[in-house]
């Protein structure tokens, strides 16, 4: 039997000698970054794969955040989720815009739409919604609140890449996209990122605002940051879509594989396939509901650990409690309780192209003996 360590997720790395391919030629073109030449190539390929006209690509997702509050000078108050990785809210700190915290939906743990309009101040610019795990937002309602109050819309969708709903990549929607090509993602380049958008103006803007402002050599337009994506990193680009569709078909297999082992499991509830959405099977949360299971979310997060299964607790605790944010929480008591609940539930199952099927089973055993059905 297995006895080795199990993480929440492991990188794809594409065969070292299709890597070691790039390397060569960037050693012959002795171009390191600088909008090289496979930078130019990873942009065109990604454009294509995404369905999207502009994008511009970046050394990590939380520059790329960054950079789009710049690129639509996002002031004073923007509306996101506390039910997210701490870049979503940090980005809008190191802008100094003022985050306000609206709940989530439970069955897609995005931003409910609905809650969106009572939190509405003159001093609201914007919503930076997070596709959580993945799971796209409610774009639909969220675009006719942000057009019914004059509103931009920035979606992180660090979990997102090769999500489509309704045949359109999730990109697609809002005014600007990010993405993150961190290693833990589904598509990494080690480290990265990119802002997709919809005119080459912003394009334009996007790319100065990324390389110190330069419009060319002697000016400078913008007060610009330094978040190039370099040459090596756009390397492990080119061959992670090489690969991707295999990547995202062996994550599914390996969803739907703990969905038939967790289903009949009481107390333990998981996330469906949407309609009409194409799903990338970034994560795989759990919700575990400690009365109706018998052991409460950590007990089972701490049983896994003795079997060296490192399962994680994405999102807890919510982005709101803590210590930095907690003074910026919604004003109305009990507003996120949803959010709340949720992250006292969850846990993140590991899932990754090259996770033995095995491991899989032996998870959910580890989960199912300890349930009190
Ligand atoms: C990973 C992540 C980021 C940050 O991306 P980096 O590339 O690691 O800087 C931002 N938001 C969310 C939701 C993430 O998961």
């Amino acid at each position: 039997m297995n006895n080795k360590e199990i993480y929440v997720t492991r990188p794809f790395l594409p065969p070292l000698d299709e890597f070691n391919e790039y390397l060569k030629e960037i050693w012959n073109n002795g171009i390191l970054t600088n909008n090289g030449p496979l930078h130019q190539r990873l942009e065109q390929e990604l454009a294509d794969y995404l369905g999207v006209k502009h994008i511009s690509l970046f050394s990590n997702g939380t520059l790329a955040l960054l950079t789009a509050l710049q690129t639509l000078r996002i002031t004073g108050e923007v509306i996101t989720t506390p039910y997210s990785f701490v870049a979503t809210t940090h980005a809008l700190w190191w802008n100094n815009i003022k985050p306000v915290f609206v709940d989530i939906e439970p069955e897609t743990c995005n931003l409910n739409p609905q809650k969106i309009e009572a939190a509405i101040t003159p001093k609201t610019t914007a919503i930076l919604p997070v596709h959580v795990y993945g799971y796209p937002c409610n774009v639909k309602e969220i675009q006719k609140i942000a057009d019914s109050f004059g509103l931009r819309v920035i979606y992180d969708a660090a979990h997102a890449f090769g999500v489509k709903l309704n045949e359109k990549n999730i990109v697609e929607f809002g005014d600007l996209s990010v993405l993150s090509f961190h290693a833990t993602k589904v598509f990494n380049t080690f480290e990265g990122g990119a802002i997709i958008c919809h005119d080459e103006a912003t394009k334009k803007r996007i790319d100065h605002l990324k390389n110190f402002g330069f419009e060319n050599e002697i000016t400078v337009v913008s007060p610009g940051i330094n978040a190039k994506m370099n040459e090596v990193q756009a390397a492990m680009g080119l061959l992670q879509l090489k690969y991707i569709e295999d990547i995202i078909e062996k994550r599914k297999i390996l969803s739907n594989l703990y969905k038939k082992y967790l289903k009949n499991i009481s107390g333990i509830r998981f996330l469906e396939d949407l309609k009409g959405v194409k799903h990338n099977y970034s994560y795989f949360p759990i919700f575990v509901n400690e009365k109706q299971y018998g052991i409460s979310r950590n007990e089972l997060f701490e049983k896994l650990k003795k079997e060296k299964i490192f399962a994680r607790r994405y999102f807890y605790p919510l982005i709101s409690q803590f210590p930095i944010y907690r003074n910026f929480d919604s004003a109305e008591q009990g507003t996120l309780e949803v959010a709340e609940k949720i992250t006292d539930q969850v846990i993140c199952l590991p899932i990754y192209p090259d996770l033995e099927p095995y491991i899989v089973e032996k998870i959910c055993n580890i989960i199912k003996i300890n349930s009190k059905s």
